[in-house]
C-alpha cells in the first residue's frame, strides 16, 4: 500500500471545496523511472501532484486528461495525463535540466520551465472531441499557471499550492499540496476570508518540511471555516502500457516506415515514454503488423 493519498471535502458550508494531497511515493517513482536532477524532478512532481487531484475532480469512471506544459525552459516540456482513480504518469523533455537554485535558495523549477509558453489540459471524456482548455503561463512555476488556468479556462477561482522537496542525496523528501476552490454562490465575506488565509500561508514547502498531512493542511488553511472531510482517496504512479499498445503505435508509423525497418533487418526496441519498459519486435513481428496494417 502507497502512503499516498488525496483527501477531498468542503468549507464554510458547501460555498469552498477543497483537495490536499501527499505524494512523496509516486514523486519519487516518477524521478527513479526517469533518473531526473533534482529541478526536473520537482517540475513534474508538482505536476503530478496537480493532476492526481485533478483526477480526484473529474466526473465519468473512464474519463482521463493531460496536461501539457509548453515553456521556452531547458526542461522542453512536460506531459502528465491521469485517470479518474488518480493514477498518475508523465515525462519531461530533458530529465537532466540543471539550474542554480532561486535567489529564495529554492529550486527553480520556473527558470526549467521558461515564464513564457503554454499550459494546456486535454479531458477525453469519451466524446469523439476531447475538450483541449489553453492558457499562457505566468512564471513557469506550475501552480500559479494551474491557478491561471482554473480562473480563465474553467471560470473557477482557485488557489493552488505545490510542492517537492528533495533530499540532500537527491531522492524526493516530501511532495504535496493543495487546489481550494470557490464555487458558484460563495459569499464576499468567504471569498475574502479565503483570500486573508492564503496571503498568510507561507511556502507550502515550509508546510511540507514540518511534516504537515494533508488532514493538517485542510485545518490550518481553513481554519475558522468548518472543513468538513468527504473522502480519502489513493493516488499513485501507474503505467497502463502493454505490448499490445505499443505494436499499435508502432503500427501507426505508416507502411513505408515499416517496409523500410523490415529491409533494415533489425529487431527494434520501443521504450515507453512513461515508465521506461522496453517492448522488442523482431523482423518477423515487424513483418505481421505490416500485413496487419495492409488489410
Ligand atoms: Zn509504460
Amino acid at each position: 500500500m502507497s502512503s499516498d493519498y488525496i483527501i477531498r471535502g468542503t468549507a464554510a458550508d458547501g460555498q469552498i471545496r477543497f483537495f490536499c494531497a501527499t505524494t512523496r511515493e509516486l514523486v519519487e517513482r516518477a524521478r527513479q523511472i526517469h533518473n531526473m536532477s533534482p529541478v526536473a524532478t520537482a517540475a513534474l512532481g508538482r505536476t503530478l501532484t496537480a493532476a492526481a487531484m485533478m483526477g480526484a475532480m473529474l466526473k465519468g469512471e473512464d474519463d482521463l486528461f493531460t496536461i501539457n506544459i509548453k515553456g521556452d525552459g531547458p526542461i522542453n516540456g512536460i506531459t502528465v495525463t491521469a485517470d479518474s482513480m488518480s493514477r498518475v504518469k508523465g515525462f519531461v523533455g530533458n530529465p537532466d535540466v540543471m539550474l542554480p537554485a532561486s535567489d529564495a535558495g529554492k529550486l527553480d523549477v520556473g527558470g526549467a520551465v521558461g515564464h513564457d509558453g503554454l499550459l494546456q489540459v486535454i479531458r477525453d471524456t469519451g466524446l469523439k472531441e476531447p475538450y483541449v482548455g489553453e492558457t499562457r503561463l505566468i512564471s513557469g512555476e506550475i501552480a500559479e499557471d494551474l491557478t491561471a488556468y482554473f480562473a480563465i479556462s474553467e471560470q473557477v477561482p482557485s488557489a493552488v499550492a505545490l510542492g517537492v522537496l528533495m533530499n540532500k542525496d537527491n531522492t524526493v523528501r516530501r511532495a504535496g499540496g493543495f487546489i481550494i476552490q470557490v464555487l458558484p454562490g460563495a459569499s464576499d465575506e468567504v471569498i475574502s476570508k479565503l483570500e486573508q488565509k492564503l496571503t498568510e500561508v507561507t511556502h507550502v514547502t515550509e508546510l511540507l518540511d514540518e511534516g504537515m498531512t494533508p488532514e493538517e493542511f485542510a485545518e490550518y488553511i481553513m481554519a475558522g471555516m468548518d472543513p468538513e472531510i468527504m473522502d480519502t482517496l489513493s493516488t499513485e504512479y501507474h503505467c497502463n502500457c502493454s505490448r499490445e499498445r505499443v505494436s499499435k503505435a508502432v503500427m501507426s508509423v505508416g507502411k513505408k516506415e515499416l517496409e523500410q525497418m523490415i529491409n533494415d533487418g533489425k529487431e527494434i526496441e520501443v521504450n515507453c515514454h512513461f515508465c521506461g519498459s522496453k517492448y522488442v519486435f523482431t523482423v518477423d513481428e515487424l513483418k505481421e503488423m505490416l500485413e496487419k496494417s495492409a488489410s
